[in-house]
């Protein structure tokens, strides 16, 4: 039995993903803070993490993943201001990420870049819906590190994902400059650019399914927040959230969906 052999083994059993588990939530830990910081400009390093509202600094023991929050019941410790649910649901969502990814493609590249890329789309996802910012030190911060993947991986290459990036983020910026200009108004802000930019480099040719899979949430979910929800006509959507969504949908099934429409709306066609 080879190394690898016996580490896919050692995937299987429950340790492994419990493992993922409880490294994903520290991640997913650190991505509170990420998604915190990283729009206002701030160090996502240094201070240590603070309550908002008495600004003590939380030692350790008040910041265990998952622990703390159930513990403490959703308060701080010092003043009992309330916690938001949100650092605890991310913190949830990313063990999750990592335990389904060790799960679904065992302790392999694969995992790692389904790892990377989600936990990405997670921190982009709430910056954009809290603050409607996709920060570079993501978009562009990650292309190199997609890049990289896309080198090793056997399912897309290196020029795949440079032609795709470019070109993605190149139509995506001609709509919203066509936007701008017709309506004087930033529909599409430069963020969605970069950040369809750094799904090229992860998703390859994929990327455009995603786009499409954004385009179509994005529509349903706008129609509902505009005349159920009535939030009006100018209520600024967060396309990067749907996005985000889409390219872990992609990633995941990207291959049986492009199947799916072949197989059921090509054939009469062919035959
Ligand atoms: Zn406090």
């Amino acid at each position: 039995m080879d190394f690898i052999q016996y580490l896919q083994t050692f995937a299987d059993t429950k340790f492994m993903l419990f493992f993922a588990f409880v490294i994903g939530s520290m991640f997913g830990s650190f991505f509170n803070v990420c998604i915190y910081r990283l729009p206002e400009e701030l160090s996502v390093i240094k201070p240590r993490s603070f309550c908002p509202s008495c600004k003590k600094t939380i030692p350790w023991y008040y910041n265990i993943p998952l622990l703390s929050y159930i513990f403490l019941r959703g308060k701080c410790a010092y003043c009992g201001a309330r916690i938001s649910f949100r650092y605890f649901f991310v913190e949830l969502l990313s063990a999750w990420i990592f335990a389904f990814g060790v799960y679904r493609f065992g302790p392999t590249f694969k995992a790692l870049e389904f790892i990377v890329l989600s936990s990405i789309m997670l921190i982009l996802f709430f910056t954009d819906l809290d603050k409607r910012i996709l920060p570079d030190e993501i978009t562009l911060g990650f292309i190199p590190v997609g890049l990289i993947f896309a080198y090793f991986s056997p399912e897309r290459t290196l020029t795949e994902s440079l032609i795709v990036g470019i070109a993605g983020a190149g139509i995506l910026f001609l709509l919203a400059y066509i936007y701008l200009k017709l309506k004087g108004i930033e529909g599409m802000g430069m963020g969605d650019v970069k950040m369809l930019a750094l799904m090229g480099t992860f998703l390859g040719k994929q990327a455009f399914l995603a786009l499409m899979i954004a385009s179509v949430i994005g529509t349903i979910v706008g129609l509902f927040i505009i005349y159920v929800l009535k939030k009006g006509k100018n209520y600024e959507i967060p396309f990067g959230c749907f996005l985000s969504i889409a390219s872990v949908i992609t990633y995941l099934y990207g291959n049986d969906i492009i199947l799916f429409y072949v197989k059921h709306f090509l054939k009469h066609n062919w035959s």
